[in-house]
């Protein structure tokens, strides 16, 4: 019931039609015939086996499933990217786990067929990750799961469960989706996705988006029984499935479709266009982007430089840290790619929600609270120096003598989770030496604000940097005191709250003290309607995934800055973060 207050958005029926809520997971509408996936309960029979040959079954299938998890990971990659391949390449490293093949073993060992061992082995170690209520850790066992099926599959193809989709389009209900599932999905066939289990940081979830799929996690086992060919519409972007609507609820949904298409296509026409208000004031835009090939899109929906490269991409996505050279090649791929326009690089920010397995750094009782982001830099400088040295290289390497400097320079560093001035006046020093070691000329140094105390210490802060980019995402859970990934908690923790955009604001105030320019590079940066409410709270920069750039940037062209100002002013005074939604009319943007 707490879900169903979540903040309501968008398109809304006029006819009460019967409704399930779950959470938005991929936004957007999607109108069609429900087609339920029957919980798949595959029996795995015991066929006992001498041990040698159960053995070498296992092994064969091991290898054949990395295999196809690697063609899976490039196929991904062509399709949507190097950062969604990415979780299969993280899937093929599970299978390597040796505490799940020793169990599987022990299986054999206690004279249990093969499949039949590994199956209850990769149970065990998914029913052992969902128990420890850690909405990571249960979709890591989603992950497990998928795998184990493909090595079923590869014991005995008998064990290889398919789904069978209708002919016509519909949206597709399920117990939870598999990632490779969802990969798989042909948009055509599959107009939209809701889920009985999951989160909105699911793999499943991330990979609906980027396939441009509605979809809505966590909506109960009540989904599960709803009758096939079942008429409903449903809205990715508030979590909800209205079921067998009106005649006129259809034609209104179906007309709001038309006319948010219609608003994207004049959004993304416009799209080189800047976002300078009417009355004159430019915002700058960037996109967060990770890589050099993602770059030329980024510039292409609008992005004038790249606000957040987040680096711990470079760790995650391999078995082992990437040297100091690997690191210039990509940093100086990245100056390449954005030909002079301003790179904001985030050095390592691992710890809480990115855990890196192979640093095999200590287990934390609450890692978001623990040695992460800056903390962890300041006590690694086999992690933080190579990085500095390969960053301090390209710039040396790179960087023209006659390029922009201060805000528009070429290439800038910046800090992640930064709490207190000493942890600054430490790394500062570091860079210092780094830069100077290497011969590299200037490189502004930034600080990430997500800590309450960093925001209400700004202006002290801005005395030792040159400029602030607000991480509202950990700015939010920690303000908030929720848990970033708990779906349970998901909308509640919205970074429109009045206590969030008042730590912006003075985290403005005090940047204005001294001259230090603030960026936004957390999700909300990408929401028309929060992005006019940083801007208007005196934000300079907004950096966002580059889909969201055509839009964010209509909507402030479409504004007025004083009207701006004087909405973030009644913003910040107002109950709860649904109150300031409420603020979201076209009158008070301008749109
Ligand atoms: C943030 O916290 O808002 C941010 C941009 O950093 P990340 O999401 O990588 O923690
Ligand atoms: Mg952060």
């Amino acid at each position: 019931a707490a879900r169903a207050a979540g903040p309501v958005a968008g398109w809304t029926p006029s006819d009460a039609p019967r409704t399930l809520a779950g959470l938005g997971a991929s936004p957007g509408l999607a109108i069609g015939p429900i087609h339920v996936l029957a919980a798949q309960d595959l029996t795995v029979p015991d066929e006992p086996e001498p041990l040698t040959s159960g053995a070498d079954r296992l092994h064969r299938a091991l290898a054949a499933t990395g295999d196809q998890l690697r063609a899976l990971a490039d196929d991904t990659e062509r399709r949507l990217g190097k950062a969604d391949a990415g979780i299969f390449r993280a899937q093929g490293e599970l299978i390597a786990d040796t505490d799940l093949i020793t169990l599987a073993c022990q299986g054999m060992v206690e004279g249990h067929g093969v499949a039949f061992a590994w199956n209850a082995a990769v149970e065990r170690m998914a029913a052992r990750l969902s128990a420890l209520g850690n909405p990571v850790l249960a979709a890591r066992a989603a992950d497990l799961r998928d795998i184990g099926r493909r090595v079923l599959a590869q014991i005995d193809p008998a064990l290889r469960g398919g789904h069978d989709l209708p002919d016509v389009p519909c949206l597709l209900i399920a117990p939870d989706l598999a990632p490779s599932d969802t990969a798989g999905l042909d948009p055509a066939r599959v107009i939209g996705l809701a889920t009985a289990q999951g989160g909105p940081t699911s793999h499943t979830a991330i990979l609906a988006r980027t396939l441009g799929i509605p979809a809505m996690v966590a909506g109960g086992a009540r989904l599960l029984a709803l009758e096939n060919g079942t008429r409903a519409i449903l809205d990715g972007t508030t979590g909800r499935l209205y079921l067998d609507p009106s005649e006129s609820d259809l034609a209104a949904a179906g007309l709001w479709q038309v006319r948010q298409r219609e608003r994207a296509e004049a959004e993304a026409r416009e799209r080189a266009r800047p976002a300078e208000t009417r009355d004159g004031h430019r915002v700058a835009v960037g996109a967060n982007v990770n890589t050099p090939e993602q770059v030329p899109l980024a510039l292409d929906q609008g992005a004038e430089g790249v606000g957040l490269m987040r680096t711990e991409f470079l760790f995650l996505e391999r078995g082992d840290t990437p040297s100091e050279d690997d690191q210039y090649e990509t940093y100086s791929g990245m100056l390449t790619a954005l030909g002079g326009r301003p790179l904001i690089v985030r050095t390592l920010d691992i710890g809480g929600d990115k855990q890196v397995a192979h640093l095999h750094l200590p287990k934390e009782e609450n890692p978001f609270l623990g040695v992460r982001g800056a903390r962890l830099l300041l006590r690694r400088p086999d992690l933080l120096e190579p990085q500095l040295r390969a960053l301090y290289r390209a710039a040396r390497d790179r960087i023209p003598a006659d390029a922009p400097t201060g805000k528009a320079a070429p290439l800038s560093i910046m800090m992640p989770m930064i709490t207190s001035v000493p942890e600054v006046l430490k790394l500062r020093a570091i860079c210092e030496r780094i830069r100077a070691e290497v011969g590299a000329p200037p490189v502004p140094l930034g600080l990430m604000i997500e800590v309450p105390a960093a925001a209400i210490q700004a202006d002290v802060l801005a005395r030792h940097c040159d400029f602030f980019s607000i991480g509202t995402n950990d700015l939010t859970q920690y303000a908030l005191a929720i848990d970033r990934q708990n779906p349970e908690l998901a909308p509640e923790a919205d970074s429109l709250h009045p206590a969030v955009l008042r730590l912006i604001h003075m985290t403005c105030e005090g940047a204005a003290r001294h001259g230090c320019f603030v960026g936004v590079c957390g999700g909300i940066a990408g929401d028309p309607f929060g992005a006019c409410l940083l801007a208007g709270l005196g934000v300079d920069e907004l950096s966002m995934t580059p889909r969201d750039l055509p839009g964010v940037k209509a909507r402030l062209r479409a504004s007025d800055m004083a009207e701006l100002r004087a909405l973030a002013v009644r913003a910040c005074e107002q109950e709860d973060a649904a109150a300031v939604r409420a603020l979201d009319t076209p009158i008070a943007t301008g749109a």
